[in-house]
């Protein structure tokens, strides 16, 4: 019989806790580390809401690996009966001769994706939440929503655990070190424990951990606003989440209590982090600025003032795709990090990549168009 592997995973944030859930589900002897506690706000998840789409806006390739999470959010959702996600739908909008506007056409033509695509006058009236300019085209992803972060990364966690994985709270990891012939031990300040094979995802972390990592990994820090709206919603109004491209491009996220909307940048509106330990989690009012241009342009039923601000941090690498693979010289270590404001929506899928690789050193899940760094393929 074969014997089970003892795996350590590194940082239990958006993809460790996934890939502690499906570890432990593949029958893995699971050990789990975080500096905090599985769904805490103070790294890259938090703040209620983050968009899953079926489209994919930059590139096509993520496509088959939102598929594969599509799946496996609806079956931990199942095992947990918790309610990790919403489809309310995902609103692109923007001139419809943007550069990205076009790519996302692409995407949909290349895939099959079920959309469907509105023009300015019929986007004025279904949508009158938006200001609509002339020459805007709209594409709604109906396959497309919501995703409540802290309690995805919980409940991943816990189910984890129910399987079996143990999970160490505060207990940051100091050293992964290969060990000669095989396995990987773990240091904590408390104690060194050995394991078959580590996956080490730490998020904004990477480089205090992999100091030596000859790939860069950036950390900046990305502001969410929410704003309320001037007069009620109506039931039956359409909420979907949207994703503006043109001008000033911006996401935005209806909250799941119905009372606000919360509003986020791209990466080139987020300021670098220095030291991941000491993210600034105060908004200057300076910052507010370009929300407050944003509401009054394109979003005229809110009030231009946030009621709420938070500010999370992710890393970003220079072509905007994750790291993923064993370590180079250790297939032992698997890393996944860098995931470029992209990671919430396929977590799970790299939660199974993690395992895949742990478990087995291969995988069939299509990664190589990411940065992988040892070998992945059988
Ligand atoms: C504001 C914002 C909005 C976003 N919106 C979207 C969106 O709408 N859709 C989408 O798909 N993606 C979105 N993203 C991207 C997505 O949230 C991230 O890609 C994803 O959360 C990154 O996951 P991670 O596991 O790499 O990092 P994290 O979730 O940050 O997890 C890293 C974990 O490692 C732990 N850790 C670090 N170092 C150590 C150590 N030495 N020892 C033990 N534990 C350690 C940390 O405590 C943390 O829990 C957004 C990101 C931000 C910041």
């Amino acid at each position: 019989m074969a014997t089970r592997k003892r795996v350590a995973v590194v940082g239990t944030g958006t993809v460790g806790s996934q890939a502690a859930w499906r570890l432990a589900a593949r029958g893995a002897e699971v050990v789990a580390y975080d500096r905090f506690a599985p769904g805490h706000d103070r790294s890259a998840a938090g703040g209620e809401t983050r968009v899953f789409r079926s489209v994919q806006t930059d590139d096509g390739r993520y496509v088959p690996l939102v598929r594969h999470a599509d799946a496996l959010w609806k079956q931990l959702q199942a095992e947990t009966g918790r309610e990790l996600r919403r489809l309310t739908g995902c609103l692109f909008m923007g001139p419809a001769d943007d550069p990205e506007m076009r790519t996302i056409m692409d995407v949909i033509a290349e895939h099959g994706l079920d959309h469907e695509l509105i023009d300015a006058e019929a986007l004025a009236k279904r949508f009158p939440q938006f200001r609509v300019d002339d020459g805007d085209l709209a594409v709604l992803d109906p396959h497309a929503g919501y995703i409540r972060p802290e309690l995805s990364v919980q409940t991943a966690a816990r189910r984890a655990e129910e399987l079996g994985a143990r999970i160490r709270r505060y207990t940051p990891v100091r050293e992964i070190n290969p060990v000669g012939g095989g396995g990987v031990e773990i240091r904590t300040d408390g104690d060194t424990e050995r394991f078959d094979a580590a996956v080490v995802t730490p998020g904004p972390w990477v480089g205090d951990l992999l100091p030596d990592l000859p790939w860069e990994v950036s950390v900046y820090r990305a502001i969410s606003a929410w704003f309320l709206p001037n007069e009620e919603h109506h039931a039956g109004d359409e909420r979907p989440a949207f994703i503006r491209r043109g001008g000033i491009p911006f996401y935005g996220i209806p909250s799941p209590d119905g009372l606000s909307v919360k509003l986020g940048l791209p990466q080139a509106h987020h300021r670098p982090v220095d030291d991941p330990n000491r993210l600034e989690r105060a908004v200057a009012p300076e910052e507010l600025e370009i929300f407050t241009e944003i509401v009054r342009r394109h979003l005229p039923g809110l009030n231009p003032n946030p009621v709420r601000l938070a500010a999370f941090m992710e890393g970003y690498t220079g072509s905007t795709r994750p790291l993923v693979g064993p370590l180079p010289g250790c297939d032992d270590i698997v890393l996944l990090a860098g995931f470029s404001g992209q990671g919430f929506k396929m977590s799970p899928a790299m939660g199974d990549l993690a395992a895949d690789l742990a478990l087995d050193g291969h995988t069939d899940l299509p990664i190589e168009f990411m940065t992988t760094l040892g070998r992945t393929a059988a």
